[in-house]
C-alpha cells in the first residue's frame, strides 16, 4: 500500500512514511486506500489476544513489513513486562450501556504507550529497509506525557537514541520525575529555560537547520520525530478500537454488526482520528464524540465549520489536551475535502497567515454526520470524577473525566442511547492530587505521593508500581539549557 501527503502528490511506502515523519511538502502521510475489514474477520477477532488483534490490523497498513517483523515488534511492545494488565487494553463496564476502554496499563500510565512502544521497532526496521545506516536520533518537545512515553519506547533500542526537551517549570512533578529518572544508554532529557512553546519552537528549528543536520550527519546520525503526526503513531492506535469492539462482542454486550459510539478526550486529534480510520475500515461505529477541555477549539470547529486559533490559551487539569492547533485534524480535513491536496494547502496557509479557516456548510454537515463535539471545564471535570466514583465506583483521571462528562451531555442533547465506550487515556494516579481533591475536597498539599497514598486508602485501587518506584529512583538527567542553545545541548549530550 502506498501513502500520500495531504498536501500533494508524494507517494511513499509505509516504512518511508514512518522514517520521514512529515512529508517534504509539510503535509501528513495518509493511506492511499483504506483497507476494509469484513464482518467475518471482525467476529474472528473475539478469539484473539490483543497481540494477535494488533498483527491482524497492522499488517493491512504496513505492507512493506513482513508478517514476521510485525509479529516480533508486537510481541515485544505489548509484552507483560511492559503492560501490566493481561488483556493489555481491557474494557470495563461503567453503567448500563457505558464502558471504559482502559489504555493506561503501559509503562508510563497513559495511552501514548500503545504507539510509542511499537514505533521504535517500526522505525528501526524502516531504517534497515531503506538503507539508512546512521543512528536515528529522535528529538521530542513535550508538555508531559509524550516525552516519557517516547523515552520508555526508545530506551536501549539499537540504532536509535531519544532526546527530550521539557520546559523547566512547565510540567507536573510526576511527569518531571518520570522523565529525569529514565534509564537506558541512549536517552537524554534536557530542561529548557522557557515554556513549552519555546521547547517546541526550538525543536522545530533544529529540524529545519541545515547546519545542525550536517553536524549530526558528520557524527553518523540522522534526525527523526516521534510526535503524533508520524504514521507509525497513528496505525497502532487503530488497533484498540477493534479490540474494544471485539471485547464487547465477546461479552455479549452487543451482537455482530451492532453500532457503538466512542467518546474520546482529544487534544492533537490523534487518538480520535484512529477511531475514524477504524470506522472507515468497516468497524460498526455510529458517532465519534470529540471531548475537549476549556481549550475547546475543536468543539467550535465541529459546530461551525470554522477553525480559529484567535482565543485565549488556558492551563487546565487535563494538561495533555491543552492545545490550540490540533495537527492531526489535517488528515480528517483531507477526507472532508475529497482528498484534494490543493484545498488542504489553502486552508493550512490561511491558518498560518490569519489563524483561521472555514470549510463551508456542506463539508461541515458531512462531518457532523459522524462527529459530535462538546467540552468540559475544570469544575465539570471534578464533578464528573466524583460522580463516577460515587455512583459506579470507577475512578477517572481528569482527561477521561472530560470524556465521561461530554458523553453525558451527548446523551442529554440527542437521546441516543447506543452503547458507548469512553476512552480512558491515563491512570488517575498520574494526576492524584486533582483526583483526590475531586473526591475529598483536599489535595494533600499538592504532594503527588501523599495524594496517591490517600487515594489508595480511600478507594482500595492499588497505586501502580510505576508511581511507587518514582520516589526511590535516582535522578539521572540534570542537563539544562537556554532556549537558543538547544542544538549545542544535543551535541553535548552525545559526547
Ligand atoms: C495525549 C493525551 C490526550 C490527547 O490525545 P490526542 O491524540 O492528542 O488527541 C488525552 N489524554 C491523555 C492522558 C493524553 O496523554
Amino acid at each position: 500500500m502506498s501513502f500520500f501527503s495531504t498536501r500533494g502528490e508524494s507517494c511513499v511506502t509505509a516504512s518511508q512514511a514512518i522514517l520521514r515523519g512529515i512529508a517534504p511538502d509539510g503535509g501528513l502521510y495518509v493511506p492511499a486506500m483504506i483497507p476494509a475489514v469484513s464482518p467475518e474477520r471482525l467476529t474472528k477477532l473475539t478469539e484473539m489476544s490483543y497481540g494477535e488483534r494488533a498483527v491482524a490490523v497492522l499488517k493491512r497498513f504496513l505492507e512493506d513489513y513482513s508478517l514476521r517483523e510485525i509479529e516480533d515488534a508486537v510481541r515485544d511492545a505489548y509484552s507483560t513486562e511492559r503492560f501490566t494488565h493481561p488483556e493489555v487494553a481491557p474494557v470495563r463496564k461503567l453503567d448500563q450501556g457505558t464502558w471504559a476502554l482502559e489504555l493506561f496499563h503501559g509503562p508510563t500510565l497513559a495511552f501514548k504507550d500503545f504507539a510509542l512502544q511499537l514505533l521504535p521497532h517500526l522505525l528501526r526496521m524502516a531504517a534497515e529497509k531503506n538503507g539508512e545506516t546512521r543512528e536515528v536520533c529522535i528529538l521530542v518537545a513535550t508538555s508531559g506525557d509524550t516525552g516519557k512515553a517516547a523515552l520508555e519506547g526508545f530506551r536501549d533500542v539499537p540504532g536509535t537514541s531519544c532526546t527530550v526537551f521539557y520546559p523547566l517549570d512547565g510540567v507536573s512533578d510526576v511527569q518531571k520525575l518520570q522523565m529525569v529518572t529514565t534509564g537506558g544508554n541512549n536517552t537524554h532529557v534536557i530542561a529548557v529555560h522557557g515554556n513549552f512553546d519555546d521547547a517546541q519552537t526550538g525543536v522545530k528549528e533544529l529540524f529545519a537547520s541545515e547546519a545542525f543536520r550536517q553536524e549530526m550527519a558528520m557524527a553518523g546520525k540522522t534526525l527523526s520525530s516521534a510526535n503524533s503526526i508520524n504514521l507509525g503513531r497513528l496505525v497502532p492506535q487503530v488497533v484498540y478500537y477493534f479490540s474494544a469492539y471485539a471485547d464487547l462482542l465477546k461479552a455479549h454486550a452487543i451482537a455482530p454488526g451492532d453500532p457503538v459510539n466512542f467518546c474520546v478526550p482529544t487534544g492533537n486529534f490523534g487518538d480520535i482520528l484512529a477511531a475514524y480510520y477504524a470506522r472507515m475500515m468497516g468497524l460498526p461505529v455510529s458517532k465519534l464524540i470529540c471531548a475537549s477541555n476549556r481549550n475547546n477549539v475543536l468543539t467550535d470547529f465541529f459546530r461551525s465549520g470554522t477553525y480559529s486559533t484567535h482565543r485565549m490559551f488556558f492551563k487546565t487539569m487535563s494538561p495533555s489536551m491543552d492545545i490550540l492547533v490540533s495537527s492531526n485534524l489535517e488528515r480528517l480535513l483531507y477526507e472532508a475535502a475529497d482528498r484534494d491536496g490543493n484545498l488542504i494547502r489553502t486552508w493550512m496557509g490561511q491558518l498560518k497567515e490569519c489563524g483561521s479557516y472555514c470549510i463551508g456548510a456542506q463539508r461541515t454537515e458531512w462531518l457532523q454526520d459522524m462527529f459530535w463535539a462538546d467540552c468540559a471545564d475544570d469544575k465539570d471535570t471534578l464533578a464528573e470524577i466524583r460522580k463516577r466514583w460515587e455512583q459506579d465506583r470507577y475512578l477517572l483521571d481528569p482527561h477521561t473525566a472530560v470524556g465521561s462528562h461530554v458523553l453525558r451531555q451527548y446523551r442529554l442533547a440527542t437521546g441516543d442511547d447506543t452503547p458507548a465506550v469512553v476512552v480512558a487515556t491515563a491512570s488517575p494516579y498520574k494526576f492524584s492530587a486533582d483526583v483526590l481533591s475531586a473526591l475529598t475536597g483536599d489535595n494533600a498539599g499538592g504532594d503527588p505521593f501523599k495524594a496517591s497514598e490517600e487515594l489508595e486508602r480511600i478507594t482500595g485501587i492499588p497505586m501502580p508500581e510505576q508511581v511507587k518506584k518514582l520516589r526511590e529512583l535516582p535522578v539521572r538527567h540534570t542537563a539544562e539549557c537556554d532556549r537558543d542553545k538547544m542544538g549545542e545541548a544535543v551535541i553535548r549530550a552525545f559526547t
